[in-house]
């Protein structure tokens, strides 16, 4: 699926440009000329990226940057700023009202769509591919399937779903209810231990042979996949 992106800028000729080339590069594009349409469009849904004019009429984005960090729903959304030349004070205040990147007009087309596949990998890097790899070990989404060191390992389904969900944010830490979350989901009521139970299962498929632990246990707090581990 392509990722989805908000524009939200004034000026029509720019919205038209960054239009074109953001759907040329296979993203979905929605656009709006006012900041308060922005925060009405950002309310029904939540786009993976958004690129938000510094001055818009109805609400600035600055403003709309911050009430937007206040949500939960878009308070880890990738926002890419844009100004005006000359407003290099305001650059600071910009990333301190939590805006991730910021471009300055005029701008070429071509960094602005680096800038934006580099967030979008920094901010969803399992959402975009079809292929988990650290150190030996290769995941592969699609074809549901695990090898290590180009040998295949055989995993339960849940044992798969939790190795997934290690992997995605290597060094992260998960506590055991964050994963029963992540992992099996919030509806589901289970004992804590449930999660111990599969980490061993997984350790057990994957650690085959005697190979090294990727998952590190942390005393007191949960799980990681080790982020040495490469
Ligand atoms: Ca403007």
């Amino acid at each position: 699926m392509s990722a989805g992106i908000l524009i939200a800028e004034d000026e029509e000729p720019l919205r038209v440009l960054l239009r074109y080339n953001l759907e040329a590069e296979g993203y979905a594009v929605e656009e709006t000329d006012r900041g308060d349409e922005a925060e009405l469009k950002l309310r029904e849904s939540v786009p993976d990226l958004l690129i938000l004019d510094w001055m818009l009429p109805g609400l600035s984005g600055i403003e709309l940057c911050r009430r937007l960090r206040q949500r939960p729903e878009t308070r880890g959304l990738p926002i890419i700023m844009l100004t005006a030349r000359g407003e290099e004070a305001d650059r600071v205040r910009g990333l301190s009202t939590g805006a991730d990147d910021y471009i300055v007009k005029p701008f070429s087309v071509p960094e602005l769509l680096a800038r934006v596949r580099a967030l979008l990998r920094r901010a969803k890097p399992a959402e975009i591919a079809d292929r988990l790899t650290l150190g030996d070990i290769e995941l592969d989404r699609v074809q549901h399937r695990v090898r290590r060191a180009g040998q295949d390992l055989h995993l339960g389904p849940t044992e798969f779903r939790l190795l997934e969900f290690l992997m995605r944010q290597p060094g992260r830490v998960f506590s055991r209810e964050q994963l029963l979350d992540g992992v099996w989901g919030r509806d589901v009521y289970l004992d804590e231990r449930t999660v111990d139970v599969h980490v061993g299962r997984l350790r057990k498929a994957v650690g085959h042979g005697g190979a090294p632990d990727p998952i590190r246990t942390v005393r007191g707090s949960g799980y990681s996949f080790d982020e040495t581990f490469r």
